[in-house]
């Protein structure tokens, strides 16, 4: 574990958010889609750290539910971590609820996973490793 790798932001408008932390003088990423999770997202790097916009594509995906339910606003913590396949284990043998079982890829390759809120504090947890190398 070596640092907040990001935070989820669930916006309405990716453009709206985008002039914001524009002016805020922050450089705003280009736009990427993930199908999987049915949004799209532009990354805001802040330091080692960054902010995900998020943005829904469609009415079922999981920030069109969350934005319908709660509003705008942060949406899940990621942490950056090294292992993230022995983990993943360890949580499960800890009887951790995670979101999906598996590991899966986002956008530039990295892997992520889920942790459910009933077992992190009531915050949706994201882990995150970096891409393999040479992908
Ligand atoms: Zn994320």
């Amino acid at each position: 574990m070596s640092h907040i790798d990001h935070l989820g932001i669930a916006v309405k408008s990716l453009a709206a958010a985008r002039k914001f932390y524009e002016q805020l003088g922050l450089q705003v990423m280009p736009e990427e889609t993930v199908e999987a999770e049915k949004v799209r997202l532009a990354m805001v790097p802040v330091g080692e750290s960054r902010l995900e916009l998020l943005e829904p594509l469609s009415p079922d995906s999981t920030i069109a539910k969350f934005l319908e339910k709660r509003g705008e606003g942060l949406h899940h913590v990621a942490l950056h971590v090294n292992d993230l396949a022995g983990t993943v284990e360890r949580l499960k043998a800890a009887g951790t609820r995670l979101i999906s079982d598996d590991i899966k890829i986002g956008a530039g390759g990295h892997l992520y996973v889920f942790i459910h809120p009933s077992s992190a504090g009531g915050v949706l947890l994201e882990l995150v490793e970096d891409a393999p190398q040479g992908v």
